[in-house]
């Protein structure tokens, strides 16, 4: 194994590992610490799930810790903290916190910060983030309710989080390539700096960073630059060779289903194209939750009367409106603690039943899927679409997975994922 990596949320470290798979390492993805039994013969990097993006920031640490612990008695020789390519973080962290205390548990120096992923519109100029074109501070990250981003300087942004200094590599070196970068970067580290936000605005650029930073113990970044780093570290010997990534994955027999708790935009067109397409459907109300006249097992009942050969609808997804409505009644984090906890009860009992496929669609209700599962660890396979890949579970019961960050994926989501199951 040579790269450990720690993610601070769930389908953040899917969009890692995929992005490290198709880059050419045999990746491995491992949700919460890891347990001390896993096999890693054969792989080449380790992803760690954790939730750690807004809870407080000596709880971050301390779990990032653990995590780069448990890598580093794993064999890792590199370690990757990868975080949001929007930068979600507020003045206390922990985004700068957690690279304080990983940087000086790689052994100290010097490192990057690039959340840069120009193929998802995230691209960086002179320091600043932009969003699909728009400054940071002006996109609707601005009023995100966790970690409302309001300057779109990541200098000024991570400065205020961490008592090291903050510097800047920026597009002209950038663009002229990994070994001007590597001379900008020593620079900053002559002028006392420790981190440098680097500037990148295309894929070319992201390569040229790999070139130039596949020597640092520690890298923070968004998925982005994990797609120069594999071809780097082929380069330097750091690995003998490249893995194409899979293009099919051998599924388990049995069942499928689809549990959507994401109420996205995308993920609403792609209830709305299952139920037109005529997939079955079954709508999840969370005021019929609260009342007590919807429990879990009514849901399974009916799961249970679908065709075989169908991979029917489990849905709580609604319009905003709706859902504010709900909100009103629940509270923000009740009516969403609430249906998670269904969606969780609903999936614990599928593997018994024969259900062995699942597509689950929402961050927070896929590590609710996948906690309940008791899947601690997944292999990737093939991209269904840019982020979300179709995943295997190595521990805990054998199925195969599809986790989709809710405004991931194309309308047909729902429909065409299953084709690239074997
Ligand atoms: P996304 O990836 O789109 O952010 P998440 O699963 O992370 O999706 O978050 C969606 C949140 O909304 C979850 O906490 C989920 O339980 C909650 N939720 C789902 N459906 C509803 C609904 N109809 N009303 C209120 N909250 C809901």
């Amino acid at each position: 194994m040579l790269l450990g990596c720690i993610a601070d949320d769930l389908t953040g470290a899917t969009d890692l590992a995929l992005m490290l798979s198709r880059s050419g390492l045999r990746t491995v993805q491992v949700n919460g610490l890891p347990e001390n039994d896993l096999d890693l013969s054969g792989i080449d990097a380790v992803v760690v799930a954790l939730k750690s993006r807004t809870i407080a920031p000596a709880d971050a640490v301390a779990q990032s810790l653990a995590a780069a612990r448990w890598l580093k008695a794993a064999g890792a020789r590199r370690y990757y903290f990868k975080y949001c390519s929007t930068f979600d973080s507020t003045d206390a962290g922990n985004i700068g916190p957690v690279t304080e205390a990983l940087l000086d548990f790689a052994g100290g120096g010097y490192t990057i910060a690039c959340p840069a992923f120009p193929a998802g519109g995230r691209t960086i100029y002179m320091g600043n983030l932009y969003v699909n074109g728009v400054p940071l501070a002006e996109s609707p990250m601005r009023d995100h309710p966790l970690t409302p981003m309001r300057d779109s300087d990541l200098r000024r942004v991570l400065q205020r989080q961490t008592s090291l200094k903050v510097g800047h590599v920026g597009y002209p070196a950038v663009e002229k390539g990994g070994e001007a970068i590597r001379e900008a970067m020593a620079a900053e580290q002559a002028a006392g700096r420790q981190i440098a936000v680097v500037d990148a605005i295309d894929n070319r650029h992201l390569a040229s960073i790999g070139m130039a930073i596949a020597d640092l113990p520690l890298v923070t970044a968004g998925s982005g630059v994990a797609l120069g780093l594999p071809e780097a570290y082929r380069a330097l010997g750091l690995i003998d060779a490249l893995t194409p990534p899979p293009r099919t994955i051998e599924a388990p027999p049995g069942r499928a289903v689809v549990l959507a708790g994401s109420c996205s935009t995308a993920t609403r067109g792609q209830v709305a194209a299952a139920i037109e397409a005529g997939v079955p459907h079954f709508r999840i109300d969370p005021i019929e939750i609260a009342e007590g006249w919807l429990k879990p097992v009514d849901v399974l009942d009916w799961l249970t009367v679908q065709a075989d050969d169908t991979a029917p609808l489990i849905y709580s997804s609604d319009d905003p409106e709706t859902v504010r409505q709900v909100q009103e009644r629940l509270g923000r984090d009740g009516a969403g603690h609430l249906v998670e906890t269904f969606m969780a009860d609903v999936a614990r009992p599928l593997p018994e039943r024969g259900f062995s496929r699942f597509l689950v669609a929402g961050g927070e209700t896929s590590g609710a899927v996948v906690g309940a599962l008791g899947v601690k660890a997944l292999s990737i396979g093939p991209e269904i679409d840019p982020g979300v890949p179709w995943t295997r579970s190595r521990s805990g019961p054998d199925v195969a997975l599809a986790l989709k960050s809710g405004n991931f994926g194309t309308s047909d989501f729902f429909l065409k994922a299953w084709r690239y199951l074997k």
